[in-house]
């Protein structure tokens, strides 16, 4: 049997800013996503010696690693649904013939429903993989069709295709590179318990209509400037999220692990997304361990240190 490996990373939201709902439920955003190393590798175990024409080609999924018992395993799987979404799109517009059956196997080092795009990434990941299995025999879609299948699967999918330092507009996939110097140094600290994303989203509408003034924080100038310089004290002065407010409502502890950060010395404390996960700005890669080291030593569930910006996805192995 062969296989192909695919990594993708997370995200931290260095700006978030949540404008109005849409009338397609999304709300419109403003946001400046930075990848970290952080990372999830998705692998199709490809059968030569069964076909299929018909169909998903996946016969099954399993996930290892950071959070994988609350991965599902089935075909609702954004990996899963990378594959097929791909599959299904080769089949009409390509007449694709019939594929090897293929099983997915996740190595997960991003939190699961964390806020930091682990699933989306997974999403990234297949769909690549996927795309490397079909052109062996077909012709390659460009990037503006591989993007657009990547939106289908959802909002951050096209980031984690893409890496680096983006602003993202419209739910989030419309992306725009953006100029950004250096290496950025976080300590992340992990919940034991997720955040489902529109929930988050939701309560926010609920304490606006309540009326509390939570941005929406639509100007990113100045942390455009700041990455420019490369340095991050000026990052650590513009990093905004308005999903921090509801995030913090939702779930107490998180506020208590934002003090504990600040306490520790890090530069700023954010909520990474929609949240539970808080990401810390350091100075320096030791300085992040230090700032990691003082927050497990006061009790929070678990954390990691990473480097920003990373890759997008992309081939490792097959
Ligand atoms: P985002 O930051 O994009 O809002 P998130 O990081 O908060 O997302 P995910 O890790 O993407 O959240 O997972 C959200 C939900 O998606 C999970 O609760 C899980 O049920 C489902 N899911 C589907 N596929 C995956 C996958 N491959 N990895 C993790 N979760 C997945």
């Amino acid at each position: 049997m062969r296989t192909i490996s695919v990594r993708a990373h997370g995200k931290v939201n260095l700006h978030l800013g949540v404008g109005d709902a849409r009338e397609d439920g999304y709300h419109e955003l403003v946001t400046v996503f930075q990848s970290l190393s952080l990372s999830d590798v998705v692998t199709l175990e490809i059968d030569d010696e069964e076909t299929v024409a018909t169909g998903s080609i996946v016969s099954g999924l399993t996930a290892t690693g950071l959070d994988a018992a609350s991965v599902p395993q089935d075909a609702t799987n954004l990996a899963w649904r990378g594959v097929d979404t791909l599959v299904d799109f080769y089949r009409a517009r390509h007449g694709l013939g019939s594929l090897p059956r293929v099983r997915i196997r996740i190595e997960k080092g991003i939190p699961t429903a964390g806020g930091m795009a682990g699933g989306s990434a997974d999403a990234a990941a297949a769909l690549l993989a996927a795309h490397i299995l079909v052109t062996e025999t077909m012709p390659a879609l460009d990037q503006t069709t591989l993007d657009a299948l990547a939106a289908e699967l959802g909002s951050d999918v096209p980031f984690t295709l893409r890496g680096g330092t983006m602003l993202g507009t419209g739910r989030g996939e419309q992306l725009t590179p953006m100029l950004s110097r250096g290496r950025y140094h976080w300590a992340l600290v992990f919940s034991k318990q997720g955040l489902a994303t529109p929930e988050v989203f939701g309560h926010l509408d609920q304490l606006r209509d309540q009326g509390r003034e939570i941005g929406p924080s639509l100007d990113t100038t100045d942390l455009a400037h700041a990455l420019m310089t490369g340095n991050a004290e000026e990052v650590a002065g513009h990093l905004a999220n308005d999903l921090q407010a509801p995030a913090v409502s939702l779930r107490s502890d998180i506020a208590r692990t934002l003090d504990l950060g600040k306490q520790a010395g890090a530069l700023a404390g954010i909520v990474s997304g929609s949240g539970p996960t808080c990401a810390f700005l350091c100075r320096s890669e030791l300085h992040a361990r230090d700032v990691l080291d003082d927050l497990l030593s006061e009790g929070v569930y678990s954390g990691a240190t990473a480097t920003g910006p990373a890759h997008g996805a992309y081939l490792i192995d097959g």
